[in-house]
């Protein structure tokens, strides 16, 4: 469900594979090969794949954390992880050819726009239940899926992330574009990718003027 607010951008969903029994090969992350993680997306065949069990195990530590159900939690947690995979494959979609995974760059950012579709649902949908950003919150991260609350504290031609997109009521079609345009110069760290949106001053272009 969450994943469908991606569609509002031109996302075209990719085929979604759910692996129901531990499999080593298929529940890990590419290229970060040491990371066991419950969702990949292979862009080479362009599938998002849910590794159920890891899904499990995670939930299952979120238990202490919140007071809900299993299934709750379980739901709540398992469609973050589907966001997240299409997220990489909607960036590969909309920079085609120019694609390139730079894990400390497309980590952070790809958490930070699942962040945006998580508020923006909550801004738009009153009846929606906030567990969505509870859990995103509160879920543990290493290195580089941490680092989400940092691309927030970028300052954009000198006005943070965050602020640009609470003036901008969340417009997803505008963090989107803004942010592909800075994957397409193809940072190679996050500091260059700070660089590339501290430089950047179309994101005016795209705002009606009384958001400015
Ligand atoms: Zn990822």
């Amino acid at each position: 469900m969450l994943v469908n607010y991606l569609r509002c951008i031109n996302y075209e969903p990719v085929p979604e594979i759910t692996i129901l029994y531990f499999d080593p090969d298929e529940c890990k992350a590419e290229l970060l090969d040491s990371l066991i993680v419950p969702g990949k997306y292979d862009p080479k065949k362009r599938i998002v794949y849910i590794c159920e069990p890891l899904v499990e195990d995670v939930v299952s530590e979120l238990k202490d954390k919140f007071s809900k159900s299993y299934s709750e939690l379980y739901f709540t947690y398992r469609e973050i992880v589907r966001l997240h995979e299409h997220i990489h494959a909607c960036i590969h979609q909309m920079l085609g050819a120019c694609w390139e995974y730079e894990p400390y760059v497309d980590e952070p950012v790809t958490e930070f726009l699942c962040y945006c579709v998580i508020k923006h649902v909550a801004e738009c949908e009153e009846n929606l239940p906030n567990l969505f950003l509870e859990v995103f919150e509160k879920i543990d991260r290493i290195r580089p899926y941490d680092m989400w609350k940092d691309v927030l504290d970028i300052k954009v031609n000198g006005v943070r992330t965050e602020e640009i997109c609470e003036r901008t009521n969340w417009d997803l079609k505008l963090i989107f574009r803004v942010f592909i345009d800075a994957l397409s110069a193809h940072p190679k760290n996050f500091n260059d990718l700070r660089c590339i949106l501290e430089k950047y001053d179309r994101w005016y272009a795209l705002c009606p003027m009384e958001i400015i």
